[in-house]
């Protein structure tokens, strides 16, 4: 009775993107230009011959103490029923609760968790959608790659016209640069280039204070934005709930926040009208769901950060038809690619996430360690 962990492998990869890419971030010296994505996968295969795949991700720093933290726990999967996610993710978490309930430790748990529901979907002969139960077969689907502070105007309007003809449904650009002004030209030109019907959201990536925020949220609430994309920082959950009831302009935000009470917070103060979680940085999809059924309570919209590969099957079982975020960076790891039509994701019709790893990847490998017997 019951199926068992045979084996558990853990890799880290630096995949590198085509091209560096600056948000506001860098604008204004906090970051560096980021130039890799760096990704903790787990494979795990059962003694039924299932396997599954799961992936965390970091952008600068952080994947090293992910993958650490991963090889130290994993091998209390070893043995066990990998249909008992919610039994294994305790497991996983109190095996390191030490270091906390959020942030790289429940990153770590990501992979395995993620791992462990593309198993239990391959093994129904679903599309996680439809295991986690779909709304729709295909999700909106909007590009934000084409959209970064260091591409040129021009640029930026080219790969927008190029999204768009490839049946994108959305927008969206970055702002938040020291000059607010430069930011209007850019929106402005945008808007124009890609017509008034065609919809378009704007991200910030943390860069304004309260009152600029509000001072560029009433100065283009005549574009019909879609939302306004993290305004203020991060965690200034009680600015982004003032903001929201001060503009008609949505407001969303989500995506830094690493574990559940963060974005609980967000919809108990109702701060955003899209909220912007992200399955790895949450610590997987078991807590992902927590948020989205309060969201969904809450009345709120879910938009994901990232990783399509993943979202498009949490957003497709979202009760509230919502957006997927198109970046293409993590693409050259898996063999597959997702499909995109009439301004939508297709979920794939593929058991589980739909994913295997590709061979590139291997030219990409930085660390790996197996645990049990994969014969
Ligand atoms: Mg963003």
């Amino acid at each position: 009775m019951g199926d068992r962990v045979r084996s558990v492998r853990l890799g880290h990869y630096a995949v590198p993107l085509d091209q560096a890419v600056s948000d506001a971030k860098v604008a204004t010296g906090r970051q560096r230009p980021l130039t890799q994505i760096d990704v903790l996968t787990c494979e795990i295969v059962t003694d039924d011959g299932l396997t599954g795949l799961g992936f965390s991700y970091t952008t600068r720093a952080g994947c090293r103490a992910q993958f650490a933290h991963a090889k130290e726990i994993a091998e209390n999967l070893l043995g066990e029923d990998p249909s008992d996610i919610g039994r294994l993710y305790d497991r996983l978490l109190w095996a390191g609760a030490s270091v906390g309930r959020s942030g790289a430790a429940t990153q770590a748990i990501a992979a395995a968790d993620t791992a462990l529901w593309d198993v239990k979907a391959r093994r129904a002969g679903l599309p996680l959608a439809k295991l986690l139960g779909a709304h729709r077969d295909a999700v909106r689907v909007y590009n934000t790659s084409g959209g970064y502070l260091q591409a040129p105007i021009e640029e930026v309007k080219e790969r927008a016209a190029a999204s768009l003809a490839d049946g994108i449904g959305g927008i969206k650009i970055k702002v938040g640069q020291p000059d607010m002004r430069e930011d209007s030209r850019r929106l402005a030109a945008v808007r124009e280039h890609i017509g008034a019907d065609t919809p378009l959201m704007v991200d910030a990536n943390q860069q304004w204070d309260r009152q600029a925020a509000l001072r560029f949220g009433r100065a283009v609430e005549e574009l019909g934005l879609v939302w306004i994309e993290e305004p203020l920082d991060a965690y200034d959950a009680e600015g982004h709930a003032q903001l929201a009831a001060a503009l008609d302009t949505p407001i969303a935000t989500g995506e830094m926040l690493t574990g559940v009470p963060d974005l609980v917070r967000l919809i108990d103060l109702r701060a955003v009208g899209f909220l912007q979680p992200d399955v790895p940085r949450v610590g997987g999809i078991t807590p992902y769901l927590k948020v989205a059924a309060l969201a969904d309570h809450a009345h709120l919209q879910v938009t994901p950060h990232f990783v399509m590969e993943i979202h498009v099957h949490l957003a497709a079982a979202y009760p509230r038809d919502s957006w997927v975020e198109h970046i293409e960076w993590l693409s050259p790891l898996f063999e597959e690619r997702l499909r995109i039509d009439g301004g939508r994701m297709l979920v794939p019709d593929r058991p589980g996430l739909g994913l295997t790893l590709s061979e590139r990847r291997h030219e990409w490998l930085v660390d790996d360690v197996a645990f049990g017997t994969a014969e």
